[in-house]
């Protein structure tokens, strides 16, 4: 009986197995596609205002110092599951570890690789301040080496001779226990709704631009001529209700309502409208945020349709004003789509790989409804928003019960 786990995906789902399991001593592999763990929310901002508007990212660093630094818990980064054998309590796992041509135990991030990088934009980028592990990052599209051409800058200036262009792929035979699937989600493409003019009009963004703008700037800046808005639409429901995404994605109404304080507080003169079709207040508190927001915020309940630029470089929102029963039009500085939380497009691999199942819309399906953690494999669990639409705690809550049930079916194999 094997008592080690493997989490596949290190967002804050996964790290949250993997720590819960750790302290109660059992092995953990965290095994992580991409060059650092974190997930989606480990790029978004702190949204307090004068106070905290309880976002909940501010949990992330925390825990992803506690993981890294955890004896019981070992991280792949750069891999993936390509094989999946033999059944609860005996499972073996193959896992396939890409190249990241730096070596992070030896990576001391000063720089010198990016300076003589000859591509423009940069095919050798530093990690973010809180990437673990802390390590410069090769984007494979764009070095020319990796390309097949003759450049050699970044490799003969190293220091420390941390990064090596001739790793191959690596294979590692893992056995555990139990596995626990936490592989997150995407964000929908807000170019899917092609009339609302995302990628088309510099001044249309998503809320993931939000989050990265404000993590980034700390405030907002209109993208076309670097001034402050005076009058922004948020448009909720991009990529959730409707006919392809028929679920609520649980976080655009809150992460929308958390930015329309954030932008009001930081210049009370500018008018925020926030277009909805059905606002998800629940959560502890949040209903009487939404109060509070209601004294300075517009909320309108109508669909947008489509957006237009004008002749003055705005944007026309037309709408079907749903209360008033007719379309209307209004013009904004700036319009922020909220796009939601998508299935991963590659879940039919890894469903494949591991034999589990996927459910409507392409989300990983449980074993019964009322039971969230297990699939139709038993030993094989699901943590976090590869389950369905979830926020941080939610996800937070979800990556304990997960590890929770593996942790009785270990004991139970015994
Ligand atoms: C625009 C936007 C704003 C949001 N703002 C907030 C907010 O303010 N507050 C809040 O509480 N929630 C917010 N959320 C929700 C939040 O992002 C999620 O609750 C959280 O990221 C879910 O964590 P997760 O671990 O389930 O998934 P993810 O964050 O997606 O992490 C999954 C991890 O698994 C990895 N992975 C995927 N496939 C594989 C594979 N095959 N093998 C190995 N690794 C793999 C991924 O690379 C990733 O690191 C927001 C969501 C969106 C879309």
């Amino acid at each position: 009986m094997n008592k080690a786990t493997v989490v596949i995906g290190g967002g804050i789902a996964g790290i949250t197995s993997a720590l819960e399991l750790a302290n109660s001593g059992f092995r953990v592999y965290l095994i992580e596609r991409e060059a650092a763990i974190g997930g989606q929310a480990a790029s978004f901002c702190c949204k307090a205002t004068e106070v905290c508007t309880k976002c909940s990212v501010c949990l992330i660093p925390r825990k992803l110092k506690e993981v890294a630094t955890h004896p019981q818990i070992s991280i792949l980064t750069n891999s993936t599951v390509s094989e999946v054998s033999g059944k609860i309590g005996d499972f073996k796992v193959e896992v396939l570890r890409k190249p990241q041509y730096i070596t992070p135990e030896r990576c001391i991030a000063c720089g010198m690789c990016a300076e003589v990088c000859p591509t423009e934009p940069k095919a050798i980028l530093p990690p973010s301040p809180e990437a673990i592990p802390y390590c410069y990052v090769i984007d494979e599209t764009r070095c020319l080496r990796l390309r097949g051409e003759k450049c050699n800058l970044c490799q003969g200036i190293c220091p420390t001779t941390a990064i090596a262009f001739d790793l191959k792929p690596e294979r590692q035979e893992l056995s555990v226990g139990a596995i626990i699937v936490a592989t997150g989600f995407e964000v929908f493409n807000a170019r899917e709704v092609g009339s609302l003019g995302y990628g088309r009009y510099p001044n249309v963004l998503t809320g993931l631009d939000l989050e990265r703008i404000f993590n980034r700037e700390g405030y907002l800046k209109l993208p076309t001529n670097g001034k402050e808005p005076k009058n922004i639409a948020f448009v909720q429901c991009v990529g959730s209700r409707d006919e392809s995404h028929g679920y609520c994605s649980q976080v655009c109404c809150k992460y929308a309502m958390r930015f329309a304080r954030l932008i009001k507080h930081q210049n009370p003169d500018v008018q925020v409208t926030i277009f909805y079709i059905d606002l998800q207040t629940a959560g502890k508190g949040f209903a009487q945020f939404y109060q509070e927001c209601q004294e300075s915020i517009r909320f309108i309940r109508g669909v947008p349709v489509e957006i237009l630029p004008t002749p003055s470089s705005k944007l026309e929102v037309r709408f079907e004003n749903i209360l008033a029963g007719k379309v209307e039009r209004e013009t904004f500085d700036l319009v922020t789509l909220s796009v939601g939380i998508a299935p991963r497009k590659d879940s039919w691999d890894l469903a494949r790989i591991l034999g589990i199942n996927l459910a409507d819309y392409g989300f990983f399906d449980t074993k019964e409804p009322f039971n969230s953690v297990e699939t139709n494999v038993e030993g094989i669990l699901l943590a976090g928003t590869c389950q369905g639409p979830k926020d941080i705690p939610d996800s937070i809550a979800h990556g304990m019960a997960a590890a929770e049930r593996a942790m009785e079916v270990l004991e139970k194999c015994q």
